[in-house]
This record gives structure tokens, sequence and C-alpha cells, in this order.
């Protein structure tokens, strides 16, 4: 069983896939967090990692990016660190979307992913996984929903957690993701064409859960 969860920041997907992982007694992997990980380990280097690509592929392969699942979602671990509380902050999302745009650290970061779900049943989730990196799995979902819809959210959560930071900043930060995202040459983020396209800006978080559940257990 693999479930493909694809979409733009700040749509749901992970808290969503997290759901859907204990409903369905699947294993979540966050492939996102993969990225974020990788970007920290430019960041903590000072790398200008869009100038400095070479330097970039560098201190991506030599580092060790640890996936590991637990109750809580999963831990990931960077150089034998857990780092799963540092990557979350919006310097670290920007850096893994530079870092993501890089070829070399795609099938490097592509190949992990596709080793953990070989032996599992998963929901993944990210931006080319029903595309790219599980093009077979049987249910695919493109998860959406407006820009200041998906704004709004990752500010609550940005300030729930105490982070001061300004709505503005949010969007405009979201935005440019989306950007680099979607036209990155390798790879890049875009609706798998035997996807299903759900759009939860007018449904609150128990809906969208509901609606993702209803379409799964109809292609079960
Ligand atoms: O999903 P999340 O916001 O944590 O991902 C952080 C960044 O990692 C994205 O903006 C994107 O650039 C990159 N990413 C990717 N491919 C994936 C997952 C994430 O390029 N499968």
């Amino acid at each position: 069983m693999k479930i493909a969860i694809d979409g733009p920041g700040g749509a749901g997907k992970s808290t969503l896939s997290k759901k859907l992982a204990k409903h369905f007694n699947l294993v979540y992997i966050d492939t996102g967090a993969m990225y974020r990980a990788a970007g920290l380990a430019c960041v903590r280097r000072g790398i200008n990692i869009k100038e400095d690509t070479e330097a970039a592929i560098s201190i991506v392969d030599s580092a060790t990016i640890d996936l590991i699942p637990d109750s809580a979602g999963q831990k990931i671990i960077l150089n034998g660190e857990d780092v799963t509380a540092l990557i979350r902050t919006p310097e670290i999302s920007m850096a893994a979307s530079d870092v993501s745009a890089i070829p070399e650290v795609r099938i490097r970061l592509v190949e992990m992913q596709r080793k953990l779900a070989e032996t599992r049943d998963v929901i993944m989730d990210g931006r080319d996984i029903g595309t790219y990196v599980l093009p077979d799995a049987p249910i695919k979902i493109f998860l959406t929903a407006s820009p200041e819809e998906r704004a709004k959210r990752r500010f609550l959560e940005l300030t729930e957690r105490g982070e001061a930071c300004k709505y503005e900043d949010v969007l405009a930060e979201l935005l440019l993701r989306d950007k680099n995202d979607s036209t990155r040459a390798f790879s890049p983020l875009k609706q798998a064409e035997d996807s299903i396209l759900v759009d939860t800006s007018e449904m609150n978080f128990e809906e969208s859960l509901s609606h993702l559940i209803t379409i799964i257990e109809e292609r079960l």
C-alpha cells in the first residue's frame, strides 16, 4: 500500500498525512524534512546555496540524514543529531527549497525515499512523490489551498509555537517557495495526471481529514 500526497507548502499535507497514517496503519514519511535537514546542513556551513552549488552537493553528499518513524510522526537525524525541532523555521524552509532545486541532491534523497517505501506500507508527502518518487503509487492526492489560506494556517502555526512573524512575510515566503518549487528544471512541483485534486481552502481540518478518508476508502 502506497499513498502519495503532494502539493504546495502550507496545504496541510503533513498534519493530515500523520492522521491518515494512524487511521490506515501506514508509516508516515515526510520527504520535506529530508530537504530541510539538507538545507540546515548547508546553512550551518555558512554557504550560499544558490551560488555555490558544488559546495552544497558535497555537504549533502557527506551528511547522514536518517528519518526515523515514531509514534509522534517521525524524527529527523542529521549527522547523528536530532534536528526535528530545528528544521521548522522560515530560514530553513527557504534553504530547503534552494537545496532541493539541485538535481544531484534530489537524486540522493529520492533514492533514500524509495528505499524507505520499499519494504513498508507508506503514506509519503512531498512535491514530486506521485510524479517521480513513487510513480506507481495506487493512490495519489494533490492537496492544495489558496495562498492566502495556506499563509494564514502557517502564520497561526508559527505564532502558536511562539515565533514572532508577520502574516505578510509568511505569505511572501510561501509564494516564493511555490515559484521556486514549481519552476525548477528537475522534478518540479506539479500535479500528477492520475492524482486526485483536493482543494481545502473552504474546509476546516476535520472536514479535510474525513474527505481524504472517504477518497482513500473508495479506492482501497
Ligand atoms: O514540505 P516542506 O515544506 O517541509 O518542504 C520543504 C521544501 O523541500 C519545499 O519547499 C521543497 O522545496 C522541498 N521539497 C521537495 N520535494 C519534496 C519535498 C520537499 O523539493 N518531495
